[in-house]
This record gives structure tokens, sequence and C-alpha cells, in this order.
């Protein structure tokens, strides 16, 4: 199936309305890097930290990861990698964090929650970052983020590790980016100010979905219920979108449903221009953006709605089956 996409690893995203969408991987582990230049991705819109923490028993040396970290930039080659900050709890459980007794850990003690009451490991995290960037651009992305005052927090705790590090005589990165990930709705109804001070986001798909319907992803039962394609949801999309389009903040969407195609292409039909996916997924929806027009997709999904669909699935995919897919 790779051969068949192997012509467009070179060419863009490009669709049939002259649309350009930005197709980047998600990684997690140094073997994952090769598929950058092999997929065609731009660069590595998320790189999960977290595998390095759950393979060993015990906390990572921050000289390990500092070594790690560099070598993901550099297999890189200048590609723009952004680092997410460690994301455990919920359905990632560290085996040597004593256990939390939640009743529920997917709205528990997470990700940016727990980095920011227990920083000691966040800030040995952002110390490897920025040693293993050294006059190299850094881009690093916040888990979580619910509000606005958490990102303040964590980004705060970032200049101080810049300052420390520079005092120790370290090389500073040569521009750090920073951005959060919007995975709860409350982040998208957040004060304009967070607009304008992050600099990017991206959609977490996974959470968000399971959060805008309070449907838990790990259960069977109820996740099933609440399609991607379901209109409130692309709806949702749609006006996280226009918010960050109105401040000039660049948004992706990172969750699995940017490498199915069908959902990938209403994700752009909704606006958003940067998708990022596991490598093999890059072929597959880049074969069908190339071959669309958005504004015509996005009538589609809007006529499904006005016709009284939740999901649009139906409609588009007849849809697409007459275009050839
Ligand atoms: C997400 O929630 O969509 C996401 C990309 O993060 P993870 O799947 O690692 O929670
Ligand atoms: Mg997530």
């Amino acid at each position: 199936a790779q051969q068949r996409y192997a012509g467009l690893v070179g060419l863009p995203a490009e669709t049939l309305c002259g649309k350009h969408i930005a197709m980047h991987m998600n990684a997690g582990l140094m073997a994952d890097l090769p598929s950058l230049a092999s997929s065609g991705a731009e660069g590595v819109g998320l790189f999960r930290t977290e595998l390095q923490f759950l393979i060993r028993n015990k906390v990572p040396r921050r000289g390990e990861l500092a070594t790690l970290y560099a070598r993901v930039m550099d297999a890189a080659r200048g590609k723009r990698v952004v680092f997410r900050t460690l994301d455990i709890g919920s359905d990632k459980v560290l085996p040597y964090m004593k256990p939390q007794d939640e009743p529920n850990p997917a709205m528990g003690w997470r990700a940016i929650r727990v980095g920011l009451d227990k920083p000691g490991v966040m800030r040995m995290q952002l110390q490897a970052l920025t040693r293993a960037a050294a006059g190299r651009p850094l881009t690093i992305m916040f888990p979580f983020v619910a509000q606005f005052d958490e990102f303040r927090e964590a980004r705060a705790l970032l200049d101080d590790v810049l300052i420390s590090e520079r005092k120790l005589g370290y090389v500073p990165p040569s521009s750090i980016e920073v951005g959060a990930m919007l995975e709860t709705p409350s982040l998208a109804f957040a004060p304009d100010l967070f607009f304008e001070q992050t600099d990017f986001i991206s959609i977490g798909g996974n959470d968000l979905k399971q959060f805008f319907f309070a449907a838990d992803r790990e259960n069977e039962r109820v996740r099933r219920r609440y399609d991607t394609l379901n209109y409130s949801f692309l709806n949702f999309i749609r006006q996280i979108v226009q918010r960050c389009d109105q401040f000039d903040t660049p948004v992706s969407f990172c969750g699995e449903d940017a490498g199915r195609p069908i959902e990938a292409v209403a994700l752009a039909a909704m606006g958003v221009r940067t998708l990022s996916m596991r490598p093999a997924s890059i072929g597959p929806v880049k074969a069908m953006l190339r071959r669309l027009d958005l504004d015509e997709v996005a009538q589609v999904i809007d006529q499904a709605a006005a016709n009284g669909a939740q999901s649009v699935r139906e409609d588009l995919t007849a849809y697409l089956s007459k275009q050839g897919f």
C-alpha cells in the first residue's frame, strides 16, 4: 500500500481549490525519525515524550534525555519537531509513580496538572530540551492545557529554566516557540489574551472528543456512539479555527482522526490547514485531499446537517464515492 503512494511523497497536499494542507507526522521514538523523509512530512507535529519515561523502571536522567532529543533534532535535519512535554496519568501510567487512586483518571491528575503541581520532572525535561537545542530553534508544546493560567505558569517555568541554564553557561536555543494542546473545550473559550500569547495551538482530537461528548475514549460502549463526523464536533472545530485565525494563531490537529482520510478531509473543510498523523497515513490522506474541492466538501457537510443528519458520515461518504473514491 505504501508503494501506491510513493509518487506523492514529493508533492504538496494541495486541494483542487488551491489550498495547501501541511502534512506533519506524529512520533515518539528515535526509530520513527527516518519516516520523516520517506513519508514526505514537513515536520514532526507531535513528538510524544512519554515513551522514554514508560519503558524504564525509574525516571530517565536529564543527560540521557538531552542526548535523545538532540539526536531527534539531528535526524530531523532542520525540519521542525514539536516536543510535547510529559503527558502522563489517565491512560499513561508510569510504573514507578505511586498509583493514584482516582475515581476518574481521564479527568484526574494528569499531564500539565502533574507538571505544575510537582514541577521537578517537568523542569528536568525542559532543561534537557533546551540543552539539546543549543543554538537551534526549539518548539515545545504543553499537553492538556485547560485554562490560560496553566499555560502562563508552564511558560513561566520555562522562562525560569532558560535563565538558570544561561547562568550555568549552556548555549540557549536560537529561538523558542511555545504552544498549547487544546484538548478540553474550556480552552477554546479562553480569554483573547491566551490566543495572542500562545505561539500555536494543536488540537488533540482524541482527548477533545471524549470531553466534548463526555464519552470515555477507553470505553467501547460509549466511545463509538459519538462520531468524529458528528456535526456538532465539526462545528466546534470550525469555531476553534476561526478563533485562532482571528488572532493569527497557527492551529493544527494532531489526534488520530487527522490520519483517517474521510475525517481529515472533513477537518480540512472546517478550516484546519495543518494535520499531524502517523507517517503511514500521509499518503492516503494526501491522495484524497489533492482531488477535492474543500468548499464543496464544506457544502456537503452543512447540507447534510440542514437535512437533519447528526453525523455527516453517510452524506460525505456518498459524495466521496461520487468523486471516485
Ligand atoms: C490527543 O489527545 O488527541 C493527542 C494527540 O494526545 P494523546 O493521544 O497522546 O492523548
Ligand atoms: Mg491527549
